[in-house]
């Protein structure tokens, strides 16, 4: 019997009527004004509120914007970036979604399904670079096929591969949805954050866009959140695909589900991610997106994301150029990836071919090309921290209570004393002379900036034992 459903209530809590009408009210700076004052006290904002937002499109109210996102991105997450990358572990997919490579429709492509050691052995080469976060990904037929086990048995593969005593810290999953029951065994594996993309928010343009396989339910596919939560996985991730519906659509879409999951369990998603489609092998759509959305447009939403639901971290995956990731990070961006493939068994141990848009096996074309010690140097450049740290899943601070300590302000302090102990053993471990140099001397100048003692002396203790060799501590 199939397994990777989750059906359940239809229930119809993306209005878009609602969204439509919003969407039409007119807004004047005044309002804006009012708006952002309300979230640089980093209070969430209401739907209209951010339908406001959206809707700006005078440059000068634009900047105030940015400015107001810059703000609350600071006071929430204070400088430090968090860095994960990919693993792919199979593009077997039996769903036709039209914009990706890895479509059940794409016939030419090279179909590949990692077995545990090849997933063991990607791990390695993931561990040797100084990756410490993994996000396992997987077209659907991996799970409908061997059921839950292929999962479980490869995010075991992913924990057991260690290198200078170094492992991975989390593994979060992107995958098909699943029943209660399922969910419960991926927790029980130690799965971090359950990720899924509804695509798109508007029912009409979904059922265009994924005409067969499990995928084509819409409300299979919007009840995965719900079984995820029911099953006890507290950290999820949510978003759409952006480029197949009207992005501001999407955005007010995304926040109404949100407002469902607030309201329902009493917590939101861990994690927010907007993707735009890219070209992807196969697909004529992926090329021509109905709905492009300009750089501008993207920076604008990031933006009002950020405003709209402070407290929730935004991801930024290398499908975005070098520069605009730079830019959408001081907008709201917490996580990024690094030097992802997106082929499985895509990581070789030699890195001079970082990026190949031409791989047999691909899901879609990437931007940004940069290693992890070039994206580590950018970040250092512009006063970020880049941070390995896992914590908080580790010290059980997820779900509602890792929102508690956001919304009091503490997790900052933690965060920050974590991402530079973390930041700390990369550069012990796998870091090349000129980031040591580098590294250090950010470390020291950055101690200066903790005014409270208390932390400045717990974070020299850590520092000292990274030194002596101690590894994976945190506060
Ligand atoms: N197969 C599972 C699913 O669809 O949920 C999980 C993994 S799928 C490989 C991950 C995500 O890739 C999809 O949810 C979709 O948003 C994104 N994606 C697919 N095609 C894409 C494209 N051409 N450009 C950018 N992102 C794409
Ligand atoms: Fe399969 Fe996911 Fe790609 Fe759709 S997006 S074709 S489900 S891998």
């Amino acid at each position: 019997m199939r397994n990777n459903t989750c059906k359940g209530d239809k229930l119809k809590y993306i209005d878009e009527i609602k969204i439509n009408s919003l969407l039409r009210v007119p807004v004047n700076e005044k309002e804006v004004v009012r708006i952002l004052e309300k979230s640089t006290q980093l209070k969430r904002l209401s739907l209209e509120e951010s339908a406001k937002l959206l809707c700006v499109n005078d440059y000068a109210i634009l900047q105030k914007i940015y400015d107001a996102a810059f703000y609350v991105k600071n006071s929430i997450y204070g400088r430090r970036v968090v860095l994960f990358v990919p693993l792919y572990i199979s593009n077997i997919c039996e769903n036709s979604c039209l914009y990706c490579g890895f479509s059940s429709k794409n016939k030419t492509t090279i179909r590949k399904r990692l077995t545990f050691k090849e997933v063991l052995e990607q791990t390695k080469i993931l561990l040797k670079r100084g990756h410490k976060r993994i996000l396992m990904v997987a077209g659907e037929m991996a799970y409908s096929k061997e059921s839950i086990g292929y999962y479980i048995n490869a995010i075991k593969a992913i924990y057991s591969a260690s290198y200078k005593g170094n492992r991975i810290k989390r593994v979060n999953v992107n995958v098909a949805p699943m029943n209660v029951e399922d969910f419960g065994k991926l927790k029980e594996a130690g799965v971090g954050t359950y990720q899924i993309f509804q695509e798109t928010y508007h029912e009409e343009t979904y059922k265009k866009l994924h005409t067969s396989g499990a995928k084509s339910d819409f409300y299979n596919r919007l009840n995965a959140v719900d079984n995820a939560f029911k099953a006890g996985i507290n950290d999820v991730g949510i978003g759409p695909l952006l480029g197949l519906y009207d992005h501001r659509f999407e955005i007010l879409a995304l926040l109404m589900h949100i407002e469902y999951l607030e309201k329902t369990y009493g917590i939101g998603p861990h994690t927010i991610s907007v993707p735009r489609i890219e070209p992807a092998p196969g697909s004529e759509y992926s090329l021509n997106p109905e709905h492009f959305i300009s750089d501008e447009e993207f920076k604008k939403l990031v933006s009002v994301l950020r405003l709209s639901v402070p407290y929730t971290g935004i991801i930024m995956s290398t499908r975005e150029t070098a520069n605009l990731r730079d830019v959408l990070i001081n907008l709201g961006v917490s996580q990024i990836s690094a030097e992802s493939k997106v082929t499985p068994g895509g990581y070789e141990n030699n890195l001079k071919e970082a990026i190949n848009n031409d791989e047999p096996g691909r899901q879609f074309s990437l931007s940004d090309q940069r290693s992890l010690n070039e994206i580590i140097i950018s970040l250092l450049s512009k006063g970020f921290i880049p941070s390995f740290c896992a914590a908080c899943y580790r010290k059980n601070r997820i779900g509602k209570s890792f929102m508690n300590l956001a919304k009091s302000g503490e997790i900052k302090h933690m965060c920050d004393i974590n991402a530079l102990i973390t930041f700390k053993e990369y550069l012990e471990d796998f870091a090349d002379p000129k980031i040591i140099k580098l590294g250090n001397s950010f470390i020291e100048e950055y101690k200066m900036k903790i005014l409270d003692e208390i932390s400045l002396e717990v974070l020299d203790k850590f520092l000292l034992n990274v030194d002596a060799g101690v590894r994976d501590v945190y506060v």
